[in-house]
């Protein structure tokens, strides 16, 4: 059967990688989430001190990107694949709100993002995978036979990122994560280097009003047309 490439991109906390897990799991194809891949370079430069309060040492940060090898393994139980630094499993470590503080601006290094880039591409080589980030559709499958650019209102987005960092027994305001949705997406759709903006091609769904269950009988549909 024919495998096509499924790019799914859109702002901060639309509620992309859960519906791109779905739509894998659906197609039996690999889901890979690229916003864990830039996290796991802002975990790594944090742990190591190359950024942190009042200081970001991206040229130490380009030096050490060699020393950074990013996996990610299958969790039967999950259904999801998790990601990995150096072997080490830190699925639940990127997903804090100071990682998400230091993502963005780690983003915006044009190096950390070939790198990255390079190993999406190779992900993607056999096609069959639906991959969700900010420039999947513009940058690392510009031939994707199918684009999505998923929105909805900055609330809505904030909202949910609020309840699942709560559920996950983080102790925040919800005011702290709309600050941090509304800043990640200024500063990724004003960065220079592959700025987030919906290919011309792409599919854009508002969700915010849209279940689950909706969004993915209109993506598979999508999708089986292309097939
Ligand atoms: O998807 P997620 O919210 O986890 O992504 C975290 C951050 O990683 C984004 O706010 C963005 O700065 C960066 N990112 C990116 N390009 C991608 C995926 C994520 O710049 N393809």
């Amino acid at each position: 059967m024919k495998k096509i490439i499924i790019a799914i991109d859109g702002f901060s906390s639309t509620g992309k990688s859960t519906i791109a897990k779905q739509l894998a799991k659906s197609l039996n194809y690999i889901y890979v989430d690229t916003g864990a891949m830039y996290r796991a370079v802002t975990y790594f430069a944090f742990h190591n001190q190359l950024i942190g309060e009042g200081f970001f040492h991206s040229e130490k940060l380009i030096k050490a990107l060699d020393d950074i090898h990013i996996t990610f393994k299958f969790n039967k139980e999950l259904e999801f694949a998790e990601v990995y630094l150096n072997g080490k499993n830190i699925e639940r470590d990127i997903r804090t709100l100071k990682i998400s503080k230091y993502v963005s601006p780690v983003a915006t290094i044009s190096d950390v993002r070939q790198k990255l880039v390079e190993q999406q591409q190779l992900m993607g080589k056999d096609k069959g995978i639906v991959m969700d980030g900010r420039d999947i559709g513009t940058v690392v499958f510009p031939n994707a036979e199918l684009k999505i650019f998923m929105t909805a209102s900055a609330e809505t987005r904030a909202k949910r990122r609020f309840k699942e960092l709560l559920e996950r027994g983080h102790n925040l305001s919800y005011d702290e994560v709309l600050e941090n949705v509304t800043t990640r997406d200024r500063i990724d759709s004003t960065r220079k280097d592959s700025p987030l903006v919906k290919a011309k091609d792409a599919i854009e769904i508002d969700n915010s009003n849209l279940t689950i269950e909706a969004q993915l009988e209109r993506l598979l549909k999508l999708a089986k047309a292309m097939l």
